[in-house]
């Protein structure tokens, strides 16, 4: 299967309102070229090197998301560009993100990512934390960051339940935040190749898909 069959297959198996981030991650720009060439605009990169490199290769019209975990000494190279950072996880990573911003006036989106798996490696606020964090009102001071929405990552189990039930766990904490943030905040950000199509009937707006449209990636280079 091409690179551009599957983003089209995938496109036309979404509903409406689901929007498919491509992730490129340790796939060449080539690649990300190909899956261009086919109308996707909406990309996925986890590391800010190979991040920034495609920007400078690729078209300009391309909205790049971040969605691996993010170093604050790192915000400033990427700020001046990217779309959304949607691993949001820190309040550290918060103040460094608005006063990048800030720097180059801008307004940048960012989801902020709960942690919901059973694995203690995947990243992410712990739910409580982050409410405390919002309650306190700190969010709201950032004049050049738009808070999205929620992103999130499901436990890694080939039980369904255990998946669908971390789901429902990320859109409740969406649907809680939700009238916090107002209108703006519209992004579940879940679903990856494995479970999209789960993630979906759980109600994810937006899904990051990479394997199933790219091939496997070589962790080996
Ligand atoms: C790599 C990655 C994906 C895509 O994973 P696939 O299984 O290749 O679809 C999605 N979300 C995040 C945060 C990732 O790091």
């Amino acid at each position: 299967m091409s690179v551009r069959s599957q983003i089209i297959d995938i496109k036309a198996s979404l509903p409406s309102g689901v929007s498919l981030v491509a992730v490129s991650k340790m796939h060449p720009a080539e690649a990300v070229a190909e899956a261009y060439s086919a109308g996707q605009r909406l990309f996925g990169e986890s590391r800010v090197q190979e991040l920034v490199a495609k920007y400078e290769l690729l078209p300009k019209d391309i909205e790049w998301n971040m969605i691996g975990h993010l170093q604050t000494n790192k915000v400033k190279a990427i700020v001046p560009f990217v779309a959304m950072i949607q691993s949001v996880d820190s309040a550290r990573l918060v103040e460094a993100i608005q006063s990048a911003a800030a720097q180059c006036r801008r307004v940048v989106d960012i989801l902020l990512e709960i942690h919901v798996a059973d694995e203690q490696t995947k990243s992410g606020w712990d739910y409580a934390d982050l409410r405390q964090y919002i309650e306190s009102g700190a969010l709201s001071q950032m004049a050049n960051i738009r808070v999205r929405g929620v992103m999130g990552i499901a436990t890694n189990s080939c039980d369904e339940r255990v998946v669908e039930r971390d789901f429902m766990r990320l859109r409740e904490c969406k649907d809680e935040l939700q009238p916090l943030f107002g209108d703006t905040f519209d992004t579940l950000s879940m679903g990856m190749s494995g479970d999209y199509p789960l993630a979906v009937r759980c109600g994810s707006t937006m899904i990051r898909v990479g394997s199933s449209i790219f091939g496997e990636r070589d962790y080996s280079k």
